[in-house]
């Protein structure tokens, strides 16, 4: 089989104006990057304001291998699965991080023939909204620092520092460091880079709604403490207009297209670790006014990202999921078993990729308890059975059984990769008749409840845990955040997306462990607290032969290498 890239590189894509004019946007709606590109101007919110929305599709996931479980190449799938149904559909999915694009991971932009094009373009800077959310972000650590050399007139204390720079490039070197050192350069203090998907300020930009709303998240990020322990807000360093005007543009979504021309929005990308990990609010917003059908991606499997869909975007939103789809793999289901291993970049092991009813039967229980768990939020859910050339008729068999039987409204074999949206025409249709099923979409908990309820509520209720406990820090960081008034805000996990556990070993459908928060802490501007399940890095390294190895460009400008 082809390569992504080679695959990609066979399609033209459509010229960008086309793909909008066939959604309705209009010229002055539309701010083109080149000839594939654009973005879409946010006016188009109040031209469409009174027009109902389309269906709202949100695919999630079993808990995954570390080589993924296919989601993205699904969503992109089933955007152009519909299109071959006769529905126009639009996806939206998160813009990729340079950091996995240069280490490990592989292209975030689907695979085979379910990809958006052109997939260099995605993969790399796209338009910049990377580097103007790793600018806004520095421009206040430089503020925030510049205000404690010039009198410190916020009596910021340095020991209580909240804020860390980032960039887009994965560099263990940079975790912990002193900055400031030599004479007349500023208060030496021990600081850090993260990723700047990890930058809250990538979070705010994928939950703002409009202009003010975003003015507003920035002012609230707190960024220091004081030396009475109060919050220091972005706001109160006068910085928070600035970072705004920075981000002017990264507001904007932007508009691809797939293999087969399917309109695709793409647009902010949080952290899944320590973020919400879905694509923006605004996107899916002008999408569902755009489109009969908007498929968005959430990260993780359905005990992460679309817990954080349903608990944080869609409060933001204030929209409700139509349907979800639940991508499952065979491969990953024995995996569940417990009896192997899988290692990114190694090879499988034959009990992965030959008949194995056996691993299959042993590893099923996730599949079942995260179709329970998106029937838990009162939505309607379709497996996608996510087809490998290796998987069996009586595995594919058996797997429908299972999910059926566990509440699934359908279970239907997907091969979007191999065959493009054809591949994935029967999905779409049981994801058309899925949304038209009773639905009672409600979040996990209600704000109003303490902070210690909202996180036992997710732990016992979504991932099986018996108990939780908190270690000191935690305990006393979420005594604090109460007494700051924070404690209506949601809590985002930040926990391994390995296993439903907190312990990446632990396969399949653990029960009865104990959750044990180790940290917690504060995103006032995205709105929510992040309490800390183990150890989560936010910086990530290179491996010893990262992707960028292979990453070159011919004489003609042709880039190659790129997965
Ligand atoms: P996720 O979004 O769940 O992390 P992706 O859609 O990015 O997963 O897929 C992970 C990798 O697996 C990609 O490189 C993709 O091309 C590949 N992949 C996904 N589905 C299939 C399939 N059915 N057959 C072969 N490769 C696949
Ligand atoms: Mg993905």
């Amino acid at each position: 089989m082809l390569t992504d890239i080679e695959i990609a590189s066979q399609v033209t894509p459509k010229p960008i104006t086309e793909i909008a004019a066939d959604l309705g946007i209009q010229p002055d709606e539309l701010e083109l990057y080149g000839p594939y590109k654009a973005k879409i101007s946010l006016s188009i919110r109040d031209r469409l304001k009174d027009r109902p929305n389309g269906k709202y599709v949100v695919v999630t996931a079993i808990t995954p291998t570390p080589l993924g479980e296919g989601k993205t190449t699904v969503t992109v799938g089933l955007g152009q699965a519909f299109g071959k149904i006769g529905t126009r559909a639009i996806v939206a999915i998160r813009q990729p991080s340079l950091g996995p694009v240069f280490g490990i991971k592989g292209g975030a932009a689907g695979g085979g023939y379910s990809q958006i094009i052109p997939m260099e373009d995605f993969n790399l800077h796209l338009t910049g909204d990377f580097h103007a959310v790793t600018a806004a972000h520095n421009l206040c650590a430089a503020f925030l620092d510049n205000s404690i050399y010039h009198g410190n007139p916020l009596d910021i204390d340095q020991t209580a520092v909240l804020w860390r720079r980032v960039m887009d490039v994965n560099d263990r070197t940079l975790r912990d460091i002193v900055i400031g050192l030599g004479s007349g350069n500023g208060i030496p203090r021990q600081t850090g880079f993260d990723i700047t998907a990890a930058s809250e300020v990538m979070a705010v930009l994928a939950l703002a709604t409009d202009y003010r709303d975003l003015r507003e998240r920035l002012g609230r990020l707190v960024v220091a403490l004081n030396r009475k322990k109060e919050p220091v807000t972005a706001e109160d360093i006068g910085v928070a207009g600035a970072m705004a005007a920075l981000l002017k543009d990264a507001l904007k979504p932007n508009l691809l297209q797939t293999l087969e021309h399917t309109p695709a929005i793409v647009h902010a990308g949080p952290f899944g670790n320590i973020a919400h990990g879905n694509s923006s609010v605004l996107a899916d917003l002008i999408g569902l006014k755009l489109a009969d059908v908007v498929v968005t991606e959430a990260g993780f499997g359905a005990d992460l990202g679309f817990e954080k869909f349903c608990d944080i975007k869609c409060r933001v939103s204030g929209l409700k999921p139509d349907a979800a789809v639940l991508v499952a793999t065979i491969r990953a289901l024995k995996a569940h078993s417990g009896r192997y291993k899988i290692v990114a970049g190694k090879p499988l092991d034959p009990g992965l990729v030959t008949e194995n009813l056996d691993a299959l039967r042993e590893g099923i229980g996730n599949l079942e308890k995260q179709i329970e768990n998106v029937r838990r939020f009162g939505v309607p859910v379709v497996v996608a059975i996510n087809q490998f050339p290796t998987d069996t008729p009586a595995e594919i068999e058996l797997v429908r059984e299972v999910a059926l039987k566990a509440g699934a409204f359908d279970a239907v074999p997907t091969r979007v990769h191999s065959e493009g949206g054809e591949g994935g025409a029967d999905l779409a249709r049981a994801v058309l008749r899925a949304t038209e099923e009773p639905n009672s979409f409600r979040p996990l908990y209600e704000l109003d409840m303490p902070l210690t309820d909202k996180i036992e509520i997710i732990a016992r209720e979504l991932y099986g845990a018996g108990s939780v406990t908190y270690q000191p820090a935690a305990a006393r960081a979420l005594r604090t955040f109460t007494s700051m008034g924070y404690d209506k805000l949601p809590v985002c996990m930040a926990k391994t997306h390995l296993s439903l556990s907190g312990d990446p070993n632990l396969r399949g459908r653990p029960e009865g462990f104990e959750l044990t928060v180790r940290e917690a802490r504060l995103s006032a501007g995205a709105g929510f607290i992040y309490p800390i399940i183990g150890e989560m890095r936010t910086m990530p390294g290179l491996g010893s032969k990262p992707g960028g190895l292979n990453v070159d460009i011919d004489d003609d400008g042709t880039i190659r290498g790129l997965f």
